[in-house]
């Protein structure tokens, strides 16, 4: 008898056995999917990891119902590392394969399919059984592939639905709600009617005594002559110095045609930009050294400050890699940042970059996959968010990990609980390639890294050009309130400093964390936070209970009536946000035009996008935002960066609040006066003498990097202890809370470390279910393997606990 040894996609920690014919036996390889039944009705797509002839003993193997694919289209090095990632993060294997593969290509008998709107369907192109289906949904909206078994009269659908989806006609009803659209570009091209010659002195002449609409047609020759490419209306009107009232003209008039390419899939045709890119001394000496380190390392750390021109070097790298003819990813912290990023590389690299994140649309998402599976040159090069970590690469030589501290590289939910940094470094190992790490604030755990040899480490401390770092002006807002120097939250000194900015006509970022909206309390005479005794962390005001807790130990105290520190009994419950701060914006600057950036504004399609671009166009004069502006954004024009409020970071409840805090000061701080002139950063703090905040005034990433290492071996945290964070949701207040106590003692009593909680956090409950935390902390000399085996035997007879059993417990190691 034949099997072959399969993983669903679903939370199964379990491989499954299923049998195939002696022929099927020969025709399969690992990594090729497989429809098989599970359960008693459904249908899943299987991923092939082993053939073999032992029949299992605890259950009678069911048949395969097909096989999908006639070659792999997973690779045998993926297979392994999702079996790391699934030990590691200790989650199921099904769980890092469901996250892992584009949905379209995990088709299964409750998936749902529509046909994808606003979409010219040319039915000659259709098969029969094509045609069936699309027939089908022109009468109704949606399909369960159930339904389309009984259509199609047969069992054997995947194919069929997969050839739809790869045609672009289909899409999964999952995606229909959010197609993530990147910004679409305009071109315009001759319109169809002059295709031939012969129509084209005809049209010069009608135009004779249009003469603005005449340049741009004449323009447009040139360019199209010269250039080979499709020619954007920006391009056309700034060569022919006209205005696009004209193109929009000859577009009315039907002698030109409008059509849009997705700004970041545009294709280029010839070959990229020959422009060789010239570094400056220091980007050179930066290259050389992380090649050298790459002689005996397989990570290196590039330590360079915000603007030095850390992506000049990683083209350079890529560029060496390139004519290897290996590949090469590149990851970044947000998707929204691709699209900067793609339009640099192309221009060096033409159409060998790919793109892929989880927001694109299947249908492009299974193109690149085939893509890279095939080795194919379009794809030589992937950019990606966290997710592009699994695509099927077979020969990669380089990851790039660009700002490595980012914790957005963590994923949070659902499982896996993966953190793409350190995943890329095993993905890394197992293809033999180089991890270069890049950021100007390195995260505590690389820099340690880095220091103790595990890393290779680079830095460059000037900016590209020579620029000055920003000056930076603390602004003690305990002293302004005195001196009644404040309108609302803007410090005398903030509004000199935007009034000058503006009178010279450079732009403004406001940065105001969202954190502040998480509850602590303030004094308002000295600025002081309560603190835990236990933790060095704030402590978090419930306002249900009236009371200051720890969100790690769980020491509380009654809220207080007076600060602990001055005896002032003005305490205020803290919080102040984005939008406020827009709205006092606009009443001391009512001729400027302001813009926000945060959650709220960003939610649409296009949101984050259209701000990034206003801004840049300089429609917007100041920016308003959260964190999502201390991410690597490129702006020129921004001389001053203001920052509302230190305290409510540096005092946010987590032992990476110090170290977030100088990251996202300096990191905002850096986009301010990236070209030519100085530029100046205002920091509005209580606690102008607090050492983070004198870090980030003397740019002391060392200093930052000394005294929170010390804070984190004294309090047992990263480095030196891995954090495992086990989280229990229940909607039965009760159960949850006494299955915490109980998971807890038998954790604390085996573990030989040490094990916190149960904790209720701040937000204590999520959709209706009670929520429960408890954090283990495994010293870094333990054995991390056994460990990890101790706390699964111990979550297994969790449970095996019949009324703990419906309690879900989320296990999220190297929680971020
Ligand atoms: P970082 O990523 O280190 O913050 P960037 O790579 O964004 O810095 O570079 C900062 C600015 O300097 C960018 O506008 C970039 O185009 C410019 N720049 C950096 N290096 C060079 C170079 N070698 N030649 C031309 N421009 C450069
Ligand atoms: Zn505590
Ligand atoms: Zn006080």
């Amino acid at each position: 008898m034949y099997f072959v040894e399969v993983i669903l996609p679903l939370s199964l920690a379990k491989t499954f056995t299923y049998r195939v014919s002696e022929a099927e036996f020969h025709f399969v390889k690992k990594g090729m999917r497989v429809v098989v039944p599970f359960g008693k009705t459904k249908m899943y797509t299987a991923l092939i990891i082993d053939k073999h002839q032992n029949e299992p003993s605890l259950y009678e193997a069911k048949e395969i119902d097909q096989i999908l694919d006639e070659n792999p289209i997973v690779t045998e090095i993926q297979i392994a590392h999702w079996q790391w990632i699934a030990s590691y993060y200790m989650c199921a294997i099904g769980d890092v394969y469901r996250g892992a593969m584009p949905s379209a290509l995990l088709l299964e008998s409750e998936t749902i399919i529509s046909q994808k709107p606003s979409i010219a369907v040319d039915e000659s192109v259709l098969s029969d059984e094509e045609f069936l289906i699309y027939q089908a949904l022109q009468q109704q909206s949606s399909l369960r592939i159930q339904d389309i078994t009984a259509i199609l009269n047969k069992k054997t659908i995947f194919p069929v639905i997969q050839k739809l989806i790869d045609k672009n006609i289909l899409v999964l009803q999952e995606e229909v709600q959010e197609l993530y659209k990147p910004k679409l570009v305009r071109y315009v091209r001759l319109h169809s009617k002059y295709d031939s010659n012969s129509g084209l002195s005809e049209l010069l002449e009608t135009l004779k005594s249009a003469a603005k609409q005449r340049e741009i047609v004449l323009t447009y020759f040139q360019l199209f002559a010269k250039e080979k490419q499709p020619i954007s209306v920006k391009k056309l009107v700034e060569t022919a110095n006209s205005t696009s009232s004209i193109v929009k003209a000859l577009i009315e008039k039907e002698i030109l045609e409008e059509y849009f390419i997705q700004e970041d899939r545009i294709n280029f045709e010839g070959n990229a930009q020959e422009t060789a890119l010239q570094l400056s001394e220091p980007q050179e000496r930066a290259f050389n050294e992380i090649n050298n380190r790459f002689e005996d390392k397989e990570v290196c750390l590039l330590h360079g400050v915000t603007s030095s021109g850390k992506t000049e070097i990683y083209i350079k790298l890529i560029e060496e890699q390139l004519a290897t003819g290996k590949q090469v990813l590149y990851l970044l912290p947000e998707i929204a940042l691709t699209t900067q990023l793609v339009g640099r590389l192309r221009t060096y690299f033409g159409d060998k970059v790919g793109v892929y994140h989880s927001k694109y649309s299947n249908n492009e998402r299974v193109e690149l996959w085939r893509q890279v599976i095939e080795k194919s040159p379009k794809a030589q090069i992937v950019i990606g968010a966290r997710s592009a970590l699994f695509l099927p690469f077979s020969d990669l030589s380089l990851i790039i990990v660009d700002e490595e501290h980012e914790q957005t590289f963590k994923q949070v939910d659902p499982a896996p609980r993966y953190h793409a940094r350190d995943a890329a470094i095993v993905l890394a190992n197992a293809h033999q390639a180089k991890v270069l790490l890049g950021s100007a604030t390195p995260s505590i755990e690389s820099y340690f890294n880095a220091q103790s040899d595990k890393y290779g480490l680079v830095e460059i401390s000037e900016r590209y050009g020579k620029v000055q770092l920003p000056e930076i002006e603390l602004v003690d807002l305990k002293d302004s309130y005195f001196r009644k120097k404040m309108t609302g939250h803007f410090s005398n000194s903030l509004i000199e400093s935007i009034t000058t900015a503006l009178s010279l006509g450079e732009q403004v970022i406001l940065f105001q964390n969202r954190r502040g909206y998480s509850p602590i309390i303030e004094c308002l005479t000295c600025g002081n936070v309560p603190q835990c005794q236990q933790c060095d962390v704030s402590l978090t005001y419930h306002q249900h209970k009236n009371q200051l807790r720890c969100h790690y130990c769980g020491y509380s105290m009654a809220k207080p009536t007076h600060c602990h520190s001055c005896s002032s009994i003005d305490l205020a419950t803290k919080g102040f946000g984005t939008e406020q701060i827009e709205q006092e914006l606009q009443s001391i600057f009512p001729n400027a035009t302001t813009g926000r950036m945060d959650q709220d504004t960003t939610r649409g399609k296009f949101g984050f996008e259209k701000i990034i671009d206003s801004f840049k166009n300089q429609e917007i004069q100041i920016l308003v935002g959260t964190q999502m502006l201390a991410k690597g954004l490129d702006f020129n024009n921004v001389s001053l960066v203001g920052i509302m409020n230190a305290d409510t970071m540096l005092y946010h409840p987590d032992f990476r609040a110090f170290e977030r805090s100088f990251q996202m000061m300096t990191q905002v701080a850096g986009r301010a006066g990236r070209s030519e002139k100085q530029g100046k950063v205002v920091i509005q703090t209580y606690n102008p003498n607090h050492n983070t905040i004198q870090q980030v005034t003397n740019n002391d990433y060392i200093g930052m990097y000394k005294e929170q290492l010390y804070d984190r071996q004294i309090y047992k945290y990263p480095p030196y202890f891995r954090i495992i964070k086990l989280t229990l949701k229940h909607r039965d207040f009760d159960k949850v809370k006494e299955g915490a106590m109980w998971l807890y003692q038998v954790m604390s009593q085996n573990l030989n470390m040490p094990v916190l909680g149960p904790e209720e956090p701040p937000i204590s409950r999520i959709r209706n279910e009670y929520i429960r935390t408890i954090l283990i902390k495994i010293p870094q000399t333990a054995p991390i393997g056994s460990s990890k085996k101790t706390i699964q035997k111990m979550l297994t007879s969790f449970e095996s606990v019949p009324q703990y059993r419906p309690i879900k417990v989320a296990v999220n190691v190297d929680y971020y």
